[in-house]
């Protein structure tokens, strides 16, 4: 990492340093059954900021996975039968410990992802918050239903599936992980953890937090277990590991795809959070300064990694070129800059081939008719994955920057005539995660919420999440929902009994 003559930076910079000499200074390992451990075989993480090699981390495969998913299984044996006011006690003490850590965690995370350090503040609190929300609905996780009948009473009861596997990628993987992980142990389920191989080094932090305060409550070790890897290795080994019950995986569209042909052999149970190409629309009778906030703060935050970003801006075409030329103005005053800079808006992508891709679809947007109205190139001299803020207009729904999710700080913006015109475009590609709709009319807020396809739709609002509410896509971009009582349904079995009263009459054979 570079020194700065910025007191703030170079203060954060030392506290990064700090952070991460430890991950520095040995292999960074798995952990399994409560034990550190490193393979032979590892894989370098890189520095955004400079693409040096940042750490070394141990490369799991198929034996890692095995005695994860084993231990998982082992532990499962305990941990389902932990009451649910014990694991409430537990998963507030690992909420916590987040607490306490988080400003360790955000460095990390800042250092490790590229993200900036003023949104990964904000990010390791929600992952305590995540946490809390489900400690305080752990009690209840196995309440079932009593039905009865005429001469039978039957009961329902919920419980966890057995050991699940945990696949994220590497964009917010802290909240991501814990967003994945708290329902799963509140649920009683076990857990084997595969993060990103981009950005792996938050998952050591909450691996031990939840192994350490597990067991510090007296629970098994190996309730949860951290495997890194590659994808097709360590991340397949565990797609098809018999011990491990259901998937929950969040990624790319086309892996979920892999992943669901990897579990079919098991009969895996899986949950897909998958990619988005998300559409704002954006009526002229919408409150413009709040929906240029909006239009701009989701897409251009967290370096437009977002699965939630709206990376497609529909704007009526009475309004567009004011809106544009706005839009234009504000996106050329974006902070470009190193992510632990507290003044940062956008910092460096995570990888230089993911920076790659972002950077090839300026010479696409030329040639299929765009227009690169700002940036389009390298920021920060080139160095690192620094790439600028960037804004299309005059794009048309058929053309690739209009289809692909791009997975940057790229807004592609295209002119709408009517409200059957914006869904027509808003629902003109495969992705179906969120929407968001700026307009004062509430019919038509209502029928464009209806009509939009997407699995969440925010109305005058950017992504404002409230944890009991359902979260997830439609189409190719998910299957299953996350948030309150939702993802008990994936982490859960119901189980029904029926008891029969006396005077239940059996049918007599062979009498
Ligand atoms: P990715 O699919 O490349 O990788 C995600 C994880 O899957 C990684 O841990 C990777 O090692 C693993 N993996 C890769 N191949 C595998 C295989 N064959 N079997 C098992 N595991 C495998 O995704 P990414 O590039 O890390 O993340 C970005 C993507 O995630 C974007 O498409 C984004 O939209 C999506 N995302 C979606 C949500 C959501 O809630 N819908 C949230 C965050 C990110």
């Amino acid at each position: 990492m570079t020194r700065d003559a910025d007191p703030t930076l170079s203060d954060a910079l030392a506290r990064a340093e700090a952070a991460l000499a430890r991950f520095r200074d040995a292999t960074v390992p798995h952990l399994i059954a409560g034990e550190r451990v490193t393979g032979t075989e590892t894989f370098d993480t890189l520095d955004p900021t400079t693409n040096a090699p940042q750490c070394r981390v141990a490369a799991g495969g198929p034996a890692e996975i095995d005695r994860a998913a084993l231990a998982a299984a082992a532990a499962f044996r305990d941990w389902r039968d932990v009451p649910g006011a014990k694991r409430r006690r537990i998963l507030h003490a690992i909420a916590d410990a987040i607490v306490a850590r988080a400003d360790e965690i955000a460095l990390v995370e800042s250092a490790d992802t590229g993200q900036p350090i003023r949104y990964m503040a904000k990010a390791a609190l929600r992952g305590a918050e995540n946490f809390r929300f489900y400690a305080d609905r752990a009690p209840e996780a196995q309440n079932g239903l009593a039905l009865p009948d005429v001469d039978h009473v039957n009961y329902t009861m919920r419980q966890p599936i057995g050991p699940v596997g945990v696949i994220t990628p590497w964009n917010t993987p802290f909240m991501l992980s814990t967003w994945k992980i708290a329902p799963a142990l509140a649920a009683g389920c076990t857990v084997v953890h595969k993060p990103a191989e981009w950005s792996p080094l938050s998952a050591v932090i909450l691996a031990e937090i939840m192994d350490e305060t597990i067991r510090a409550h007296g629970g098994p070790a190996g309730v949860v277990n951290l495997v890194h890897g590659l994808g097709e290795t360590a991340g397949r080994a565990l797609t098809e590991h018999p011990a491990i019950r259901a998937v929950a995986f969040v990624g790319e569209t086309t892996t979920g795809s892999h992943i669901m042909r990897q579990g079919a052999e098991t009969l895996k149970r899986v949950h897909f959070e998958l990619g988005g190409k998300n559409p704002v629309i954006v009526f002229d009778d919408a409150d413009l300064d709040r929906a240029l906030d909006a239009v701009l703060f989701m897409i251009y935050s967290l370096n437009g990694e977002r699965c939630t970003s709206a990376s497609r801006a529909l704007v009526q075409r009475s309004i567009y070129d004011d809106f544009a030329r706005k839009a234009a103005e504000r996106v050329r005053r974006i902070r470009v800059g190193h992510p632990l800079d507290p003044a940062t808006e956008l910092g460096p992508l995570i990888h230089p081939r993911h920076a790659e891709k972002v950077l090839s679809y300026p010479a696409l947007a030329r040639q299929e008719g765009a227009t690169v109205a700002c940036g389009g190139g390298r920021a920060m001299g080139g160095a690192g994955n620094y790439v600028e803020p960037t804004l299309y207009l005059g794009a048309e729904t058929g053309m690739r920057i209009a289809q692909e999710e791009i997975f940057g700080p790229v807004l592609t913006m295209i002119p709408f005539d009517d409200e059957r015109d914006a869904l027509r475009i808003a629902n003109d590609v495969r992705y179906g995660l969120a929407g968001y709709v700026w307009t004062r009319d509430v019919g038509r807020a209502h029928r464009v919420a209806r009509d939009l396809e997407a699995g969440m739709v925010w109305v005058n609002s950017e992504n404002v999440r409230h944890l009991p509410t359902p979260f997830g896509g439609v189409k190719s971009s998910g299957i299953g929902r996350d948030g309150g009582d939702y993802s008990f349904d994936f982490y859960m079995e119901t189980k029904n009994v029926a008891i029969a009263f006396d005077s239940h009459a059996v049918p007599r054979i062979g009498a």
